[in-house]
């Protein structure tokens, strides 16, 4: 009889065991259960790894990659805070599920100038550290997200016009590389690779630690404000004149979601809008602020770590991501409200009740993209040329498995429908968030010829055996 997948997988694993201990689970003891039930979405938390790897140090990890790497038959998974909605990007059935919240440490240097963060720790981690110390990284909006995941793929931050792309403030990653070996990656050294990972996701090895760039922070101005449907009009022409500003307000953030209740075919709108100076009602937010009626209004003084500190989902749900981005017209966003409208009623039938939708608008000003030419270049390819932008996210959560497919494809209809209504207005633009995008989706493409031929290059020079491309089926792939 051939030796199957399985059986190396049960090997590697036992090496593994043999080399780690209790750092590595089996099926249904409760590290491998806590690990299964950190997983944001379901269908991420329903894959079953052969075992889990918990490392607490880079060694661990090196450890762990040296044991495995190169053996076909038996794929890895690598997790940060298992926060990307898509089945299989920091998971794996049969295989090795490396999850990295066991580095999750937060340090400062003596001058509080770079916070050095395991990369499995969650934002929440970090805000708490850094808090009381009065200073602040570019990091994720919702406190439960990793570290890892939200800043290799970019990163978009309540202080984005302040300081660009998460990933932009990155001085410099530790990483294991293929064949083990544990090095750094900076302006100075290895900085190409530096630079591929500014975007460039688990394509090139498992980032161990993240040194980022502080600033100082003190209280910050934010808060949920929430709006009827029926001044959607207004909602969307205050949103598009402050994304369109000439002078972005760089204190300024603002999500802003439209949200359907399959359940009572109801939308909601509702506002994250954050200024990162502690200024109560600033000038910038004032026409969103005027549209009555306020259904909802949590704005005040706060700090990172409670502003961020949200509720998650009550249950673990079947998720979804798709995303887009375009040009900045009040008109389009109408459009993309009525596509998504028509769409959503006309397949209702066919979806489950209690299938909850969102629509979520961020303004990508040139006031951030400017940032990464100044920080030593990204992989994003998102730059000032292609002028103030304006990223959606769309968004779907349900509970029954059997409704996989048709949520998929009814999002994949609103989402090809909104950008033929972009292109004919002129305003659809390439680029696609990785962080936010659906796994039908090319976002390293997006990227654009240059930045993709760095990726590669850095791909086949770091990992020549191509172990992170195949090995690695998970996330976005550089495909070298
Ligand atoms: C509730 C919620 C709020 C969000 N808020 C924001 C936000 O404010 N801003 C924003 O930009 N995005 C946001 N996102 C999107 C978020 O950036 C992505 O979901 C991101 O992938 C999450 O990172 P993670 O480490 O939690 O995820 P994981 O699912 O663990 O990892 C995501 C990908 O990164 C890879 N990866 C993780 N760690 C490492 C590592 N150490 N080395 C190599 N590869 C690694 C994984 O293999 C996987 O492919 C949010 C998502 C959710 C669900």
């Amino acid at each position: 009889m051939p030796f199957s997948s399985t059986d190396t997988q049960i090997t590697k694993c036992g090496h593994l065991a043999q080399l780690l201990g209790p750092k590595v689970s089996f099926p249904n003891s409760t590290t491998y259960l806590a690990t299964e039930k950190a997983y944001w979405s379901l269908q991420e938390a329903e894959l079953l790894p052969t075992c889990i790897v918990v490392p607490s140090t880079a060694e661990d990890v090196s450890t762990t990659v040296s044991t495995i790497a190169g053996n076909e038959g038996c794929p890895f998974a690598i997790k940060g805070a298992g926060h990307a909605p898509q089945a299989g990007a920091a998971n794996i059935e049969s295989g090795v599920t490396i999850d990295m919240t066991g580095l999750a440490s937060v340090t400062v240097n003596g001058d509080k100038s770079v916070a050095s963060v395991g990369a499995g720790a969650s934002w929440l981690d970090v805000y708490l550290y850094l808090d009381d110390l009065g200073v602040a990284v570019a990091g994720g909006r919702n406190a439960a997200v990793g570290v890892g995941g939200l800043t290799l793929g970019g990163g978009i931050s309540y202080f984005a016009p302040r300081q660009g792309w998460a990933c932009d403030n990155v001085v410099n990653f530790e990483i294991v590389l293929a064949s083990g070996a544990i090095v750094n990656a900076n302006a100075t050294a290895r900085p190409d690779l530096w630079r591929a990972l500014k975007g460039g996701s688990n394509n090139f090895g498992i980032v161990t630690r993240f040194d980022l760039q502080t600033f100082s922070q003190g209280g910050l101005w934010g808060g949920a404000l929430a709006q009827s449907i029926n001044s959607s009009d207004e909602v969307f022409k205050a949103f598009a004149n402050i994304a369109s500003a000439p002078q972005y307000d760089p204190y300024a953030s603002l999500v802003t979601s439209l949200s359907f209740n399959s359940t009572n075919q109801q939308w909601s709108i509702s506002h994250l809008a954050t200024y990162t100076k502690p200024v109560a009602d600033p000038p910038v937010f004032n026409e969103l602020l005027a549209i009555e009626p306020q259904l909802q209004n949590t704005l005040g003084f706060t700090n990172l770590s409670t502003l961020t500190n949200e509720p998650g989902l009550p249950t673990q749900l079947n998720a979804l991501f798709y995303t887009a981005t375009y040009g900045v017209s009040a008109t389009l966003l109408a459009k993309i409200l009525e596509i998504s409208n028509e769409t959503l009623y006309s397949i209702n039938s066919q979806v489950p009740s209690g299938t909850f939708w969102g629509l979520a608008f961020e303004p990508l000003p040139t006031q951030v993209t400017k940032y990464g030419p100044l920080k030593g270049g990204n992989s994003l390819g998102t730059t000032p040329a292609d002028g103030n932008g304006v990223i959606l996210l769309l968004s779907a959560f349900w509970a029954s498995p059997s409704a996989n497919d048709i949520v998929q494809q009814t999002a994949r209809t609103i989402m090809q429908n909104a950008a033929e209504a972009a292109q004919e207005m002129g305003l659809l633009r390439e680029f696609v968030y990785l962080n936010y995008a659906n796994q039908v989706q090319e976002p390293i493409a997006s990227y654009g010829r240059e930045d993709v031929a760095r990726l590669r290059a850095a791909a086949r020079r770091y990992d020549p055996s191509g172990v992170f491309q195949r090995q690695v089926p998970g996330g976005f792939k550089v495909l070298v």
